[in-house]
């Protein structure tokens, strides 16, 4: 498959274009290019560019406001509420954090519930630049059921991601982000699209059994949890969080609610974030844990998660970042048709 080297800032520039072809207004159209251009400089291609079809459809069935400007109202001393008022999720994510950031300052720990938004990015660029801020940071979104319950036939469960973020002083802060699925929906999707079987275990097809076809499992077939049980409770809880807490739609839910575009459907997100200096170890909590994090580093083939979106973001500044020529030449046709 043939492809292209692109700079961050040309599929920054690429994506504001093609949203602007179709309907969002700058605002709203730098918020998902900073998104997206990021996903791609740190190796996230399945939140990349990959998602520039689902986004202009949503925008052209009008089920997406791309001129949406989003509210942010702090409810209460420690929770902020900030309504997208159904627009995509970067801008009001983007609004809502210097509250979240000073609610979390003033009481020690805060949550922020995000409504009426339409959320279709990994989670790490909305958490990262909260424990850069020197705080911890927690995020939690839902999708449509394409997860199997443990034990159940159908699914019920979005493919529901959760993200934590740690800091670490001078160093990028530790993120992990991991979706409650064996594999994250758009890895299985990549998989069908090159061709390319997924591990056993990954999820059934139509008729509720095991599969490593991936084709298959995205026709009419469903993921399975990561970890069995455990990662079915997690994707529970996280139902709970963000639909449970906040009104908006459980995954099912946004199913039954969705016009099946092809983009993310209506949803809310779930976020809280900690300051580690109101917790109790004030003087010592950064020293402490490094220590740790050293001992875990230091152990032969462990890993601290982040890294290797480091190391790409790295190795994409002064190589630049291969995108494939369709996905190119994709974005190229929404532009001429917007
Ligand atoms: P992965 O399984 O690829 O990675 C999950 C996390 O585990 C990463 O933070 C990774 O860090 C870390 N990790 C990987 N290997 C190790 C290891 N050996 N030891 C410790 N940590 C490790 O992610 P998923 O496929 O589950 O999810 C991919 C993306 O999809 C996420 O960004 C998620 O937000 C997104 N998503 C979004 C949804 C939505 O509705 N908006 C729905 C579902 C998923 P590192 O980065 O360093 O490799």
């Amino acid at each position: 498959m043939t492809q292209l080297f692109m700079t961050e800032a040309e599929i920054y520039q690429l994506v504001i274009d093609c949203l602007a072809a179709n309907g969002c207004n700058k605002d709203n159209a730098e918020a998902l290019a900073r998104t997206i251009s990021r996903a791609e400089r740190d190796g996230c291609a399945s939140h990349g560019l990959f998602r520039m079809p689902g986004y202009v459809a949503s925008l052209r069935s009008g089920k997406v406001d791309g001129c949406a400007t989003p509210t942010v109202e702090r409810i209460s001393p420690a929770v902020v509420r900030v309504d997208g008022h159904r627009g995509y999720a970067p801008l009001a994510l983007e609004r809502g954090r210097q509250a979240l950031i000073e609610a979390a300052r003033d009481n020690g720990i805060a949550a922020m519930a995000l409504v009426n938004i339409h959320h279709f990015a990994a989670l790490w660029p909305e958490v990262e630049p909260i424990a850069e801020a020197g705080l911890v940071a927690m995020a939690f979104t839902t999708y449509k059921p394409a997860v199997v319950p443990a034990g159940a036939k159908q699914p019920l469960f979005g493919t529901n991601p959760m993200c934590f973020g740690w800091p670490r002083g001078d160093r990028p802060p530790l993120v992990f982000d991991q979706a409650s699925a064996a594999m994250a929906r758009g890895e299985v999707m990549i998989a069908a699209r090159d061709g390319h079987a997924v591990p056993l275990g990954t999820g059934v097809d139509a008729q509720g059994e095991l599969t490593t076809d991936a084709q298959q499992i995205i026709d009419g077939g469903a993921l399975l949890p990561f970890g069995g049980h455990k990662g079915s409770t997690i994707a529970m809880m996280i139902e709970l969080l963000v639909a449970g807490l906040t009104g908006m739609d459980f995954s099912y839910q946004a199913q039954e609610n969705d016009n099946n575009d092809g983009g993310p459907p209506n949803g809310g997100e779930f976020m809280l974030a900690i300051d580690p200096n109101r917790c109790g170890d004030a003087d010592n909590w950064l020293e402490h844990s490094e220590e740790f994090l050293a001992r875990l580093s230091g152990m032969p083939g462990a890993h601290i998660p982040g890294d290797r979106r480091y190391a790409n973001r790295a190795a994409h500044a002064d190589g630049g970042i291969a995108v494939k020529q369709s996905v190119y030449d994709s974005c190229q046709q929404f532009m001429r048709t917007g």
